[in-house]
Protein backbone atom coordinates (compact mmCIF):
# COMPACT_ATOMS: atom_id res chain seq x y z
CA UNK A 1 0.00 0.00 0.00
CA UNK A 2 2.76 2.18 0.57
CA UNK A 3 4.01 3.15 -3.40
CA UNK A 4 2.08 3.40 -6.55
CA UNK A 5 1.77 0.13 -8.44
CA UNK A 6 1.79 1.51 -12.37
CA UNK A 7 -0.02 -0.64 -14.61
CA UNK A 8 1.10 -2.52 -18.18
CA UNK A 9 -1.02 -2.16 -20.66
CA UNK A 10 -1.20 -5.88 -20.31
CA UNK A 11 -2.35 -4.83 -17.01
CA UNK A 12 -4.89 -2.11 -18.03
CA UNK A 13 -6.56 -5.19 -20.32
CA UNK A 14 -7.42 -7.09 -17.59
CA UNK A 15 -8.82 -4.34 -15.40
CA UNK A 16 -10.79 -3.32 -18.24
CA UNK A 17 -12.34 -6.57 -18.14
CA UNK A 18 -13.18 -6.71 -14.35
CA UNK A 19 -14.37 -3.16 -14.85
CA UNK A 20 -16.55 -4.62 -18.02
CA UNK A 21 -18.11 -7.53 -16.25
CA UNK A 22 -18.95 -4.28 -12.98
CA UNK A 23 -20.23 -2.31 -15.87
CA UNK A 24 -22.46 -5.29 -17.28
CA UNK A 25 -23.73 -6.52 -13.38
CA UNK A 26 -24.57 -2.64 -12.57
CA UNK A 27 -27.20 -3.11 -16.26
CA UNK A 28 -28.67 -6.69 -14.46
CA UNK A 29 -29.46 -4.39 -11.33
CA UNK A 30 -30.76 -1.76 -14.06
CA UNK A 31 -33.26 -4.02 -15.21
CA UNK A 32 -34.82 -4.92 -11.74
CA UNK A 33 -34.16 -2.13 -9.90
CA UNK A 34 -37.93 -0.89 -9.07
CA UNK A 35 -40.46 -0.47 -6.27
CA UNK A 36 -40.86 -3.50 -4.36
CA UNK A 37 -37.72 -5.10 -4.97
CA UNK A 38 -35.80 -5.66 -1.68
CA UNK A 39 -31.96 -4.51 -2.08
CA UNK A 40 -30.49 -8.21 -0.39
CA UNK A 41 -32.45 -9.67 -4.26
CA UNK A 42 -30.23 -6.78 -5.99
CA UNK A 43 -27.32 -8.46 -3.89
CA UNK A 44 -28.23 -11.99 -4.50
CA UNK A 45 -28.70 -10.99 -8.39
CA UNK A 46 -25.11 -9.52 -8.55
CA UNK A 47 -23.57 -11.84 -6.60
CA UNK A 48 -24.65 -14.93 -8.98
CA UNK A 49 -24.33 -13.03 -11.90
CA UNK A 50 -20.57 -12.11 -11.42
CA UNK A 51 -20.04 -15.89 -10.04
CA UNK A 52 -21.62 -17.13 -13.57
CA UNK A 53 -19.42 -14.58 -15.63
CA UNK A 54 -16.22 -15.96 -13.62
CA UNK A 55 -15.49 -13.27 -11.35
CA UNK A 56 -15.48 -13.03 -7.28
CA UNK A 57 -17.58 -10.17 -5.61
CA UNK A 58 -14.52 -7.70 -4.90
CA UNK A 59 -16.27 -6.44 -1.58
CA UNK A 60 -17.57 -9.99 0.15
CA UNK A 61 -15.34 -10.24 2.49
CA UNK A 62 -13.16 -7.17 2.34
CA UNK A 63 -12.26 -6.22 5.49
CA UNK A 64 -15.01 -8.48 6.59
CA UNK A 65 -17.87 -6.37 4.41
CA UNK A 66 -20.68 -8.79 4.12
CA UNK A 67 -22.44 -8.29 1.16
CA UNK A 68 -21.42 -8.42 -2.93
CA UNK A 69 -23.18 -4.73 -3.27
CA UNK A 70 -22.85 -1.79 -1.18
CA UNK A 71 -26.21 -0.68 -1.32
CA UNK A 72 -26.51 3.19 0.26
CA UNK A 73 -30.03 4.50 0.56
CA UNK A 74 -31.51 8.15 0.35
CA UNK A 75 -29.00 9.63 3.30
CA UNK A 76 -26.79 6.82 2.92
CA UNK A 77 -23.86 7.97 1.24
CA UNK A 78 -21.76 4.96 0.90
CA UNK A 79 -20.93 1.07 2.25
CA UNK A 80 -24.22 0.53 2.93
CA UNK A 81 -25.90 -3.00 3.25
CA UNK A 82 -28.33 -4.82 1.21
CA UNK A 83 -31.48 -6.10 3.23
CA UNK A 84 -34.58 -6.84 3.92
CA UNK A 85 -35.77 -2.88 2.74
CA UNK A 86 -38.39 -2.91 -0.02
CA UNK A 87 -37.65 0.00 -2.40
CA UNK A 88 -40.41 2.40 -2.84
CA UNK A 89 -41.24 5.33 -5.31
CA UNK A 90 -38.72 8.26 -4.73
CA UNK A 91 -36.21 6.56 -3.26
CA UNK A 92 -32.59 7.40 -4.22
CA UNK A 93 -30.22 4.06 -4.32
CA UNK A 94 -26.33 4.08 -4.84
CA UNK A 95 -25.01 0.76 -6.05
CA UNK A 96 -21.42 0.19 -5.72
CA UNK A 97 -20.11 -2.94 -7.31
CA UNK A 98 -16.35 -4.09 -7.16
CA UNK A 99 -15.54 -7.55 -8.92
CA UNK A 100 -12.40 -9.61 -9.00
CA UNK A 101 -11.37 -11.30 -12.69
CA UNK A 102 -8.01 -13.06 -13.68
CA UNK A 103 -6.83 -11.19 -10.36
CA UNK A 104 -7.78 -7.40 -11.05
CA UNK A 105 -10.35 -5.62 -9.47
CA UNK A 106 -12.84 -3.10 -11.30
CA UNK A 107 -14.74 -0.50 -9.51
CA UNK A 108 -17.66 1.07 -10.33
CA UNK A 109 -20.78 2.83 -8.84
CA UNK A 110 -24.35 4.21 -10.61
CA UNK A 111 -26.98 6.02 -8.15
CA UNK A 112 -30.61 4.74 -9.55
CA UNK A 113 -33.55 7.30 -9.23
CA UNK A 114 -36.74 5.41 -8.09
CA UNK A 115 -39.79 6.01 -9.63
CA UNK A 116 -40.44 9.92 -9.55
CA UNK A 117 -37.69 11.55 -7.13
CA UNK A 118 -38.08 14.81 -6.16
CA UNK A 119 -36.81 17.78 -8.20
CA UNK A 120 -33.93 18.75 -5.89
CA UNK A 121 -32.80 14.89 -6.11
CA UNK A 122 -32.55 14.75 -10.10
CA UNK A 123 -30.51 18.37 -10.02
CA UNK A 124 -28.12 16.39 -7.42
CA UNK A 125 -28.00 12.89 -9.62
CA UNK A 126 -26.89 15.35 -12.89
CA UNK A 127 -24.96 17.35 -11.14
CA UNK A 128 -22.74 14.53 -8.90
CA UNK A 129 -22.62 12.61 -12.66
CA UNK A 130 -21.06 15.91 -14.31
CA UNK A 131 -18.50 16.13 -11.07
CA UNK A 132 -17.59 12.56 -12.25
CA UNK A 133 -17.31 13.70 -15.75
CA UNK A 134 -15.21 16.67 -14.79
CA UNK A 135 -12.83 14.87 -12.92
CA UNK A 136 -12.11 12.03 -15.15
CA UNK A 137 -11.93 14.77 -17.92
CA UNK A 138 -8.75 15.95 -15.05
CA UNK A 139 -6.86 12.39 -14.93
CA UNK A 140 -3.89 13.13 -17.85
CA UNK A 141 -0.43 13.13 -17.14
CA UNK A 142 1.19 16.05 -16.00
CA UNK A 143 -1.46 17.30 -14.14
CA UNK A 144 -2.14 16.68 -10.22
CA UNK A 145 -4.41 14.43 -8.19
CA UNK A 146 -5.57 17.77 -6.79
CA UNK A 147 -6.92 18.97 -10.33
CA UNK A 148 -9.06 16.03 -10.14
CA UNK A 149 -10.47 16.92 -6.67
CA UNK A 150 -10.73 20.78 -7.41
CA UNK A 151 -12.81 20.03 -10.46
CA UNK A 152 -15.16 18.21 -8.33
CA UNK A 153 -15.67 20.72 -5.46
CA UNK A 154 -15.83 23.46 -7.49
CA UNK A 155 -18.59 22.05 -9.78
CA UNK A 156 -20.36 20.44 -7.02
CA UNK A 157 -20.17 23.64 -4.53
CA UNK A 158 -21.44 25.99 -7.50
CA UNK A 159 -24.60 23.93 -7.00
CA UNK A 160 -24.90 24.19 -3.23
CA UNK A 161 -23.86 20.85 -2.68
CA UNK A 162 -21.93 19.36 -0.13
CA UNK A 163 -18.67 17.40 -0.82
CA UNK A 164 -17.94 14.64 1.24
CA UNK A 165 -14.68 14.71 2.23
CA UNK A 166 -13.76 11.36 5.23
CA UNK A 167 -14.05 8.84 2.14
CA UNK A 168 -12.14 9.16 -1.05
CA UNK A 169 -11.23 7.66 -4.41
CA UNK A 170 -8.56 5.70 -4.77
CA UNK A 171 -5.84 3.46 -7.02
CA UNK A 172 -7.31 0.08 -8.41
CA UNK A 173 -5.51 -2.84 -9.86
CA UNK A 174 -4.37 -5.94 -7.93
CA UNK A 175 -6.06 -4.32 -5.04
CA UNK A 176 -9.60 -3.16 -4.42
CA UNK A 177 -7.86 0.11 -2.57
CA UNK A 178 -4.52 1.05 -3.71
CA UNK A 179 -2.27 4.14 -3.90
CA UNK A 180 -3.30 7.17 -4.62
CA UNK A 181 -6.07 8.17 -2.88
CA UNK A 182 -7.78 10.59 -5.22
CA UNK A 183 -10.26 13.16 -2.76
CA UNK A 184 -13.21 14.66 -4.41
CA UNK A 185 -12.24 18.17 -3.14
CA UNK A 186 -8.26 19.90 -3.48
CA UNK A 187 -6.47 23.01 -4.62
CA UNK A 188 -5.02 22.87 -8.25
CA UNK A 189 -1.74 21.62 -9.01
CA UNK A 190 -1.49 20.11 -5.56
CA UNK A 191 -0.70 16.63 -4.60
CA UNK A 192 0.80 13.72 -6.74
CA UNK A 193 1.66 14.14 -10.17
CA UNK A 194 -0.65 11.62 -12.27
CA UNK A 195 1.38 9.70 -14.78
CA UNK A 196 1.12 6.91 -17.62
CA UNK A 197 -0.10 4.00 -16.16
CA UNK A 198 -1.83 4.64 -13.34
CA UNK A 199 -5.66 3.13 -12.86
CA UNK A 200 -7.73 5.11 -10.33
CA UNK A 201 -11.27 4.89 -9.24
CA UNK A 202 -12.98 8.58 -9.41
CA UNK A 203 -15.85 8.32 -7.51
CA UNK A 204 -17.54 11.60 -6.58
CA UNK A 205 -20.02 11.04 -3.34
CA UNK A 206 -22.04 14.55 -3.43
CA UNK A 207 -24.41 15.53 -0.67
CA UNK A 208 -27.74 17.65 -1.24
CA UNK A 209 -26.91 19.27 1.85
CA UNK A 210 -24.00 19.62 4.45
CA UNK A 211 -20.49 18.35 3.34
CA UNK A 212 -20.21 16.11 6.80
CA UNK A 213 -21.27 12.70 7.38
CA UNK A 214 -21.67 10.00 9.99
CA UNK A 215 -20.23 6.33 10.41
CA UNK A 216 -23.12 3.61 12.00
CA UNK A 217 -22.26 1.59 14.83
CA UNK A 218 -22.33 -1.51 12.16
CA UNK A 219 -18.94 -0.30 11.28
CA UNK A 220 -19.70 0.18 7.31
CA UNK A 221 -22.85 2.60 6.74
CA UNK A 222 -21.97 6.38 6.41
CA UNK A 223 -24.70 8.56 6.09
CA UNK A 224 -25.33 12.43 6.05
CA UNK A 225 -25.50 14.30 9.26
CA UNK A 226 -28.46 16.38 8.23
CA UNK A 227 -30.12 13.35 6.91
CA UNK A 228 -30.23 14.95 3.05
CA UNK A 229 -29.92 12.75 -0.01
CA UNK A 230 -26.46 12.47 -1.19
CA UNK A 231 -25.47 10.64 -4.46
CA UNK A 232 -22.31 8.52 -6.05
CA UNK A 233 -20.89 8.05 -9.28
CA UNK A 234 -17.87 5.79 -9.88
CA UNK A 235 -15.49 4.79 -12.76
CA UNK A 236 -12.33 3.04 -13.01
CA UNK A 237 -10.05 4.88 -15.28
CA UNK A 238 -6.56 4.54 -16.40
CA UNK A 239 -3.99 6.94 -18.04
CA UNK A 240 -3.05 5.66 -21.34
CA UNK A 241 -1.43 7.61 -23.44
CA UNK A 242 -1.40 10.38 -21.38
CA UNK A 243 -5.09 11.17 -21.39
CA UNK A 244 -8.30 9.24 -19.08
CA UNK A 245 -9.43 6.18 -20.82
CA UNK A 246 -12.51 5.21 -19.26
CA UNK A 247 -12.43 1.01 -18.09
CA UNK A 248 -15.71 0.77 -16.69
CA UNK A 249 -19.26 2.12 -18.41
CA UNK A 250 -22.62 3.16 -17.89
CA UNK A 251 -23.56 2.12 -21.10
CA UNK A 252 -25.33 -1.02 -19.99
CA UNK A 253 -27.25 0.77 -16.94
CA UNK A 254 -28.68 3.94 -19.57
CA UNK A 255 -29.80 0.96 -22.56
CA UNK A 256 -31.27 -0.56 -20.02
CA UNK A 257 -33.02 2.67 -18.07
CA UNK A 258 -33.70 4.23 -22.03
CA UNK A 259 -36.04 0.88 -22.82
CA UNK A 260 -37.56 1.07 -19.37
CA UNK A 261 -38.78 4.80 -19.80
CA UNK A 262 -40.34 3.81 -23.25
CA UNK A 263 -42.26 0.67 -21.99
MG1 LIG B 1 -16.89 1.41 -5.77
MG1 LIG C 1 -14.10 2.77 -5.22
Amino acid sequence: MSKINYKSIEEIELIRESSLLVSKTLGEIAKVIGPGVKTIELNKLAETFIRDNGGVPAFLNYHGFPYSLCISLNDQVVHGFPGQRMLVDGDLVSVDCGVVLNKYVGDSAYTFAIGEVSDTVKTLMRVTMECLDLGVAKAVAGMRIGDIGYAVQEHAEKHGFGVVKELVGHGVGLQLHEKPEVPNYGKRGSGIKLEEGMVIAIEPMINAGKARVKFWDDGWTVSTVDAKPSAHYEHTVAIKKGKPEILSTFSYVDNVLKEKVKS
